[in-house]
């Protein structure tokens, strides 16, 4: 892991009256751009060749670096270029699928708008359940066998995939055929856990909070809420009636590859439960591995018919449903009065910060 003090080195020579907002071009680019602009900060996206249309397109970038491969962004005289325009990085999903978590507290020197040190809390899921035990929230039953598997499960891989592969199973047997599909290419292997997680899957309504912290206001804001639309899962409930009367095994797999995102209001009197556990997660996260998360987060979550909210993942950085709110949410218009986005929201916090000459308490 880079030191802290070596990226607060770099940051030592920056010109800040000419800090530009950079992202990689996917996921909420668009939202992180126009957010800078929208608060004059200079920006810059960073294409993979053929994507370019896309910025040029809605035309919310100051400039555009085009590379062949998005790992070229680690190479030294990559960084180089970004840190001579004085770039703060701003992480989302895809960012840090390409480039690895682990590279990326390796080997990349550029700041990065947040803590980088979450990346290793949010990836490995081991330690988001410590956190989230740590934070005092409902977490579901995790089966640390296959054979202890006794209701319904959701098996997970490794690594953010938007719910690729996923699968649900009932018991052990369902779970040995299951895992050995094709597709997978994984051999179960009782003693290897550590290749995919076994949950409990709760059956309610899902809500995707996003929030943002500031560590300059020390506050927690509720931004926004989601709902991941995901298929073929979603496509299942509209013909269940259908589906009862097929046999078993010529019933569709559910699968829960994401495809968009639905917006959300939740009951208003749910609404402390909700902040609550966002101002767990952040107090949590500053125990564990202090100064804690810094900026955007989610927690995925599942509300049962008891009005409880049960967390299954969080997200440690802009998460892809705050796109429906470019121009603010129902929570944000309350806070804020005017359009604010998790993207503009960022380019708030770089702003506040450069004016309080405290950029390095946002910035790892
Ligand atoms: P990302 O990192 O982008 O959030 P992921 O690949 O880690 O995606 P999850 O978000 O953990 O995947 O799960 C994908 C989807 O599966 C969820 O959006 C939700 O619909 C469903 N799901 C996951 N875990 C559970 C659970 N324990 N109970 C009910 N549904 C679940």
């Amino acid at each position: 892991m880079i030191h802290k003090s070596e990226i607060c080195n770099i940051l030592e020579d920056y010109d800040t009256t000419a800090i530009t907002i950079a992202t990689i071009g996917s996921h909420t680019a668009l939202q992180i751009l126009k957010g800078a602009r929208d608060e004059q900060l200079k920006n810059l996206v960073i294409c993979k060749k053929g994507t370019e249309e896309v910025y040029r397109q809605f035309a919310v970038a100051d400039e555009l670096l085009v590379v062949e491969n998005y790992k070229e962004v680690l190479e030294k005289e990559f960084q180089e270029e970004l840190i001579e325009r004085n770039a703060v990085l701003i992480p989302h999903g895809s960012f840090v699928e390409y480039l690895s978590p682990v590279r990326i507290e390796n080997e990349l020197r550029v700041p990065i708008f947040g803590n980088r040190t979450v990346l290793e809390w949010e990836s490995d899921r081991t330690k988001e359940r410590e956190w989230m035990e740590h934070a005092n929230l409902r977490y579901l039953r995790v089966f640390k066998t296959p054979a202890d598997i006794d209701r319904l499960v959701i098996v997970k891989f490794p690594g953010a995939k938007g719910g690729k592969n996923y699968f649900l199973a009932s018991n052990p047997d369902e779970f040995k055929t299951k895992i050995g599909r094709p597709e997978l290419r994984l051999k179960l292997n009782e003693n290897d856990a550590a290749e995919f997680t076994i949950q409990e899957y709760v059956i309610g309504t899902r809500f995707y909070p996003h929030y943002f912290y500031s560590p300059l206001k020390d506050r927690v804001e509720l931004l926004s809420m989601d709902i991941r639309y995901e298929s073929n899962i979603d496509g299942i409930a509209r013909v269940s009636h259908i589906l009862q009367d097929i046999p078993t095994h010529s019933q569709p797999e559910p699968s829960f590859v994401v495809t968009g995102n639905l917006p959300v209001v939740v009951r208003e009197s749910l609404l402390p439960r909700i902040l609550e556990m966002g101002q767990r997660i952040v107090e949590a996260s500053d125990q564990l591995f202090s100064p804690g998360l810094i900026g955007p987060f989610c927690i995925e979550t599942v509300c049962t018919e008891d009005l409880e909210f049960i967390a299954f993942e969080i997200s440690a950085r802009i998460v892809a449903g705050t796109n429906l709110y470019i121009n603010g949410s129902p929570y944000s218009q309350l806070l804020y009065d005017e359009p604010m986005s998790t993207g503009r929201r960022i380019a708030v916090e770089i702003k506040e910060a450069i004016k309080a000459d405290s950029l390095d308490s946002i910035i790892y």
